[in-house]
């Protein structure tokens, strides 16, 4: 059994502290929501008052929280936090390249151990205990977390040094979010030309346009049994997610010099589509965007 000091139980941080907790782990949580604290207690977790109070004594520290400032603020800037000689700190969190890298060198220069492991999956695979890390940090980190991940977790790769996790999550969801555009601009067109759309997705998800936002996650309802869009696009990854994902990737190539053309592209179309009113609904419903454009008047 390893003490577990758990900050953030969020959409997603509450069902991994859940798994970890059920595989008979001790879990100290702490959050500064208390509908949340009081979900924890609930749910046989050990609710703390304070981050100071969950990390006290714990093994391993694993956060889940919304953004880079977020994890500064909490885990790095107090001084005074008690991590215990030898304990590993976990961020789970998507955060920025440039707080990522300050989160490793501060808590590295007071001899803890550090590992940035973003997942994929979302709420379900999280639930499901089946997320797949992508882990950056020394491999003796890795090696030191892996059995705790591989309970939140179906797959779980080294991606490289301190960083690497958070680069592939980056560069992953960039695809994801790119790929989405595409399937659903295309989609979109097949209507206006009046294909048969389960003909074309036939035609399509057999041919070079195949690719998982089309084959795995149509926006288009009716293609795909398991798709947010069958269910009005509620649930499954927030467009505002997406967003915040595609945003990370642009100010991560801008830093690097790698050109994001398209990347950039799809960042703008999630910040008009989140501000018609559609931040929570899941980012395939971006095809809304391209079914609403009024159709040309014939001449
Ligand atoms: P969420 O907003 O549901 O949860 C964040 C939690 O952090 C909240 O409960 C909030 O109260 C807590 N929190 C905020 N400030 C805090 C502080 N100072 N101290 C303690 N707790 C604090 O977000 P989420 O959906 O669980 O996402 C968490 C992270 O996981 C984000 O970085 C997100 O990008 C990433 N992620 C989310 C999904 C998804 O599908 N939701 C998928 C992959 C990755």
């Amino acid at each position: 059994m390893t003490t577990i000091g758990f900050i953030g139980l969020g959409n997603m941080g509450m069902p991994m502290a859940s798994n970890l907790h059920r595989a008979g782990h001790e879990v100290r949580c702490f959050d500064t929501s208390a509908a949340a604290l009081a979900e924890a207690a609930e749910r046989g977790m050990s609710p703390c008052t304070s981050v100071a109070a969950a990390i006290e004594g714990a093994q391993c520290v694993v956060s889940m929280l919304p953004s880079g400032r977020h994890v500064l603020d909490v885990l790095v800037t107090p001084q005074d936090l008690p991590y215990a000689p030898g304990c590993v700190v976990i961020d789970c969190s998507t955060i920025d390249i440039a707080s990522c890298a300050a989160f490793h060198q501060a808590l590295s220069r007071r001899g803890i151990a550090t590992l940035d492991a973003p997942v994929s999956g979302g709420v379900t695979g999280a639930a499901a205990g089946a997320l797949t890390f992508m882990v950056g940090g020394t491999e003796e980190g890795f090696a030191r977390a892996l059995p705790l991940l591989q309970v939140m977790g179906k797959n779980v790769i080294h991606a490289g040094d301190a960083g690497a996790g958070q680069a592939a999550k980056i560069c992953n969801n960039m695809i994801t979010g790119i790929s989405m555009v595409a399937v659903a601009e295309a989609l979109s067109l097949a209507k206006r030309l009046g294909l048969d759309l389960r003909k074309f997705f036939d035609i399509a998800s057999t041919s070079s346009g195949q690719c998982w936002s089309l084959t795995s996650y149509s926006p288009e309802p009716g293609l795909v049994a398991s798709s947010p869009s069958n269910r009005g696009y509620e649930g499954g990854f927030a467009s505002e997610l997406m967003l915040k994902d595609l945003r990370l990737a642009e100010q991560a190539a801008i830093a690097s010099g790698a050109p994001a053309l398209l990347g950039g592209a799809a960042a703008s179309l999630y910040a008009m589509h989140c501000q018609a009113g559609k931040r929570r609904l899941d980012f395939s419903s971006i095809i809304q965007m391209m079914d609403d454009r009024p159709a040309r008047a014939a001449v």
